[in-house]
This record gives C-alpha cells, structure tokens and sequence, in this order.
C-alpha cells in the first residue's frame, strides 16, 4: 500500500518566524522541514557570482539553463542548500544574498524552474514547507496551510538579533529598511505575490513569544491532521 504524505503549508513575510517555527513544527510531527528561501538564496547566489545585473532576467533565464540546484539533509537532519554539487549553505544568508533572492524570486523563469522540484519533494514525503506561495501555488492541495505574520517593527527585530548573532554588523533601521522593501517586493510582483492561500489559516505572531508562536501552529496543525487523518 503507498505510504500517505502529509503536507504543510507556512507562508508569510520576512522575519515572521516562519523558519525556526516551521522547523520545531516538523520535528513535533516527524515531517521533513523545507525552506524554500534557502532555494531562491541559492539561485540569488548563482545571478551574484556570474555577475547578472538586479533584474537582468534574460541574463538570470540564461544562467538557469546550466544550473544545478539542490537541496538535502546533513547529519543533525538540517537542510543544506547545494550549487552545481558545491555546499553553499554558509553562504546565502547575508543581506546581500536576501536582496538577490527577493530580486531572482520575482522573476516566472525562476519560479517555474524551481516548481516542480519543490512540488515533488511534497509528494516523496511528509512535509512541512515554509515559502510565499506553497498554499497558493507550489502545493495548492496541501493538507493544512497557515499564512504566518507578526507587525514590521517586530519583525525587524527579531531578524536584527539573529543577524548580529550570526556575526553580521547590521543596524536595526538598516534591517527595517530592508524588510520593509522586501514585503513591498513579494507582495506586489507579478510572478506569484505573497498573499493568504484560500483556506489557510492566520496566525500572527506579534505578541507571542516563540515557544507560544509554536504551540500555536502545533494546535492548527493538530486539529488539521485530526480532521484530515
Ligand atoms: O524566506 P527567505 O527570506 O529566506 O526568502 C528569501 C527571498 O526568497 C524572499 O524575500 C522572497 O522574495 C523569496 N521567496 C519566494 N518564494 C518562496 C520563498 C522565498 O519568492 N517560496
């Protein structure tokens, strides 16, 4: 008898707390975690290293043609993200690499050429999927959807202390400033905009901390599962 995946949608903004959230979640339940920012990351790398200019999507539909581009799972069960075989998991979370991830991201090229590998990692396994459009597009059929979010400035702070933490000199208005471009960016492109898929439920993490922002999504995706088991 084939085996049921279940799968789980998480989208929403920047530095809502989707990838720490959505992780803990996975582990709850025995799913698999997929950040799929950390793909777009990895093709943001790829247009910075060849050189592409912000936008050139011809140059970046190009690039596209030769690329190789994975993910898979290391010895503690964390994603690692890999470029043409190389292991560039260190190397897609600076700032500069999220503005080339927002850029590549709004472009149908990229967008179409990560699909079906997202969508056929949903269908080998049980999944929890963290992105902008997993409800609305990548798996329009997934079993729970929740559209997380928390208020700009909240955001903004948390994504500051984990970059200071990772060693990086930002400022927090740098950090706002960049988010808030970003949500600009991914809610009013064409290519797949960042909006709350049909049926997905709202949870906004503004007032709770991360152990309560967890519990919340643990309960929706419970009550989902007892539902739909
Ligand atoms: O989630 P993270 O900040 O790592 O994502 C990097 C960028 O990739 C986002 O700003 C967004 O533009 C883009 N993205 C996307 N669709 C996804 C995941 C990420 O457009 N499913």
């Amino acid at each position: 008898m084939e085996e049921t995946h279940y799968s789980v949608a998480i989208d929403g903004p920047s530095g809502a707390g989707k990838s720490t959230i959505a992780r803990a979640v996975a582990e709850r339940f025995g799913f698999r975690y997929v950040d799929t920012g950390a793909i777009y990351r990895t093709v943001g790398l790829a247009a910075k290293r060849v050189g592409c200019a912000m936008g050139d999507e011809a140059a970046v539909k190009a690039l596209l043609s030769g690329l190789d581009v994975n993910i898979g799972y290391g010895v503690k069960g964390e994603q690692r993200e890999y470029l043409n075989g190389e292991d560039v998991t260190e190397l897609i979370r600076t700032p500069e690499i999220s503005k080339r991830a927002s850029d590549v991201s709004a472009m149908p090229c990229v967008r179409a050429f990560l699909l079906e590998m997202q969508r056929s990692l949903g269908r080998r396994m049980s999944v929890v999927m963290d992105g902008r459009d997993i409800g609305t597009v990548v798996l329009p059929d997934a079993n729970i959807k929740i559209f997380l979010t928390a208020n700009v400035e909240r955001r903004a702070e948390r994504r500051y202390r984990e970059l200071r933490e990772a060693g990086l000199p930002v400022s927090l208005e740098e950090v706002l400033r960049d988010i808030e471009a970003r949500d600009e960016h991914d809610t009013k492109r064409a290519a797949a905009p960042l909006s709350v898929a049909p049926g997905a439920i709202v949870v906004d993490t503004s007032d709770l901390t991360l152990a309560e922002s967890i519990e919340a999504v643990c309960g929706v995706v419970s009550a989902g599962l007892g539902a739909k088991a």
